[in-house]
């Protein structure tokens, strides 16, 4: 029965008013999803490349919805942008995984770094630095444990709001990384001017390699260029043992793909941290 109904919305998804009524349909759920406890956070590994060692985790978000299953953040986050839902969203995203940084560095010998993405959108909010301040404050995460992967799109944006949010970040001490670097436009000079920490090589340049010739020179001039301004390199979307390789012998820094883990709940992160708290 529930396949029928997927068909039927296809069929009819080319009239205007389904659009919009599904479009609705979405927005009330994303509304409720929060206070109904449907979101939830995943966390991907991010290993050192030399040792392939967890330095870090990547939170990512997933909405499981009553009828239609698990939504990833593609199909909602839009929708959260264009609505202002992602204020709320973000400030619970940035909650949840400070605490679990913070549950991590008790359990675990060794601290890792959590990083939580952040919109365009929750940088014009002016209160996105005091957001950040009370969430560290409340879960007692040390702020160099917090980085904070933004586009290039948000750096570049010249709106006052997000140039006073970025000097209040930095003042803050958490990092910041620029996520899916190569795919927009950004200026050397804002990235120096930002005190960015990571570039993180978008997984479009990754997938091709080692074949793809172009994507190898993309992606060596990126390292070159970050060690240059004295900023590492994270490889998004490493899925081959021979593109490790090839970004270790680049000195690329970091890396993050399936074959160094794939997106996994708390419990599977702990385990594969071999923290005291996972048995
Ligand atoms: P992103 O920040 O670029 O995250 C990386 C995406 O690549 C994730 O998709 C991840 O699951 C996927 N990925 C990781 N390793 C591999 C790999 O080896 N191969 C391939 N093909 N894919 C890989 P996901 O989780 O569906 O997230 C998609 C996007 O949604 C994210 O892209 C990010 O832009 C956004 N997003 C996710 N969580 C949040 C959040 O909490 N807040 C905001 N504002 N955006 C979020
Ligand atoms: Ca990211
Ligand atoms: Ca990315
Ligand atoms: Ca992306």
């Amino acid at each position: 029965a529930k396949n029928c109904g997927k068909n039927n919305a296809k069929l009819y998804s080319s009239s205007l008013t389904m659009q919009i009524m599904s479009h609705i349909k979405l927005e009330v759920g994303l509304r409720k999803a929060l206070q109904n406890n449907e979101l939830y956070l995943l966390y991907q590994p991010q290993v050192d490349v030399p040792t392939t060692r967890i330095v870090g985790v990547e939170a990512l978000i997933r909405w499981r919805h009553p009828e239609h299953g698990i939504i990833p953040p593609t199909e909602f986050i839009p929708l959260a942008e264009e609505t202002g839902l992602i204020v709320p969203i973000g400030e619970w995203v940035l909650r949840t995984a400070c605490h679990q940084a913070c549950a991590w560095k008790r359990e675990c010998e060794r601290p890792i770094r959590m990083a939580v993405n952040l919109s365009a959108r929750q940088f014009k909010d002016e209160n996105l630095a005091q957001i950040v301040l009370a969430v560290l404050h409340d879960t007692g995460l040390d702020p160099s444990l917090l980085e904070l992967e933004l586009t290039e799109g948000t750096l570049m944006d010249n709106a006052l709001a997000t140039l006073a949010t970025l000097e209040q970040l930095r003042g803050i001490g958490v990092f910041l990384s620029i996520d899916d670097f190569g795919t927009g436009y950004s200026s050397m000079s804002y990235l120096k001017r930002f005190d960015v920490r990571a570039l993180k090589i978008d997984k479009s340049f990754i997938s091709g390699l080692p074949q793809d010739s172009e994507n190898a020179a993309i992606t060596r001039a990126i390292i070159a260029m970050a060690h240059g301004l004295k900023m590492i390199v994270v490889a998004e979307g490493v899925e081959t043992r021979e593109q490790l390789d090839l970004l270790k012998h680049y000195g690329c820094d970091m890396a993050q793909g399936y074959l160094l883990g794939r997106p996994a709940p708390q419990d599977a992160i702990s385990q594969m941290l071999a923290c005291a708290g996972s048995s």
